[in-house]
């Protein structure tokens, strides 16, 4: 499948593309993770990336775009692939579009997954995240706590909050969210492929989206 996940900070875009992925070998996507991985291994990208991420601003769409275009030409996309947290601005979804149409690629569905702002501050308050840039697996000091605390039971790295994770940092993510990428919602309803999704259950997004998809 070859789907756009939209949907602000917190609505589970990561865990339902990660679902997903199980279904037909498409990959997940998240220049979020990609961009974390750079700050940790300390590249040019990082460096460049890390203080719009800390004060929880966007990164130039020039430096997304240069990671995008190559990593949707790299072979794993063959099967498919879910983007999670890109596109996120008007100029990003055009510069996609040009791209897909280069390499002849057609979209499947792009999905709005909806979610109340009160569910989403308290979810993003008490995630915690593998610190290991490999891993990066997501847990939930309430809802999904580590079998030890503050140890990834799948690598077995220290798991942290975010610098970007606090509660003024994620109110500035959810503005910026609302002023730069909800606009995305109205760019693809006129491409004709929008579909929106309310659910605060991961499970229940991920059903929807199988059974628009056919699958
Ligand atoms: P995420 O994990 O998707 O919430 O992304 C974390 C941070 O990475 C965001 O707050 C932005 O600073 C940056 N980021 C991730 N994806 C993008 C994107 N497509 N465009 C601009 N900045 C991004």
């Amino acid at each position: 499948m070859k789907i756009i996940l939209l949907g602000a900070p917190g609505a589970g875009k990561g865990t339902v593309a990660k679902r997903l992925t199980a279904l037909d070998g498409s990959v997940q996507i998240s220049t979020g993770d990609i961009l974390r991985g750079a700050v940790q291994a300390g590249t040019e990208l990082g460096k460049e990336a890390k203080g719009f991420m800390d004060r929880g601003d966007l990164v130039p769409d020039s430096l997304i775009m240069g990671i995008m275009e190559g990593r949707l030409q790299e072979a794993d996309c063959k099967n498919g692939f879910l983007l999670d947290g890109f596109p996120r601005t008007i100029p990003q979804a055009e510069a996609l579009k040009a791209l897909l149409t280069k390499l002849s690629i057609k979209l499947d569905m792009v999905v709005d997954i909806q979610v109340p702002r009160d569910v989403i501050l308290d979810r993003l308050c008490t995630r915690r995240t593998c610190e290991n840039p490999k891993c990066q697996a997501i847990y939930n000091v309430k809802s999904m706590p580590t079998k030890v605390e503050g140890i990834c039971d799948k690598c077995g790295s220290k798991t942290i909050q975010r610098a970007d994770e606090t509660e003024a940092a994620i109110s500035h993510r959810l503005d910026t969210y609302n002023e730069k990428t909800a606009p995305l919602v109205g760019f693809y309803s006129n491409e004709g492929i929008m579909k929106t999704v309310t659910g605060t259950s991961s499970d229940a997004v991920v059903e929807a989206i199988k059974s628009e998809l056919g699958k």
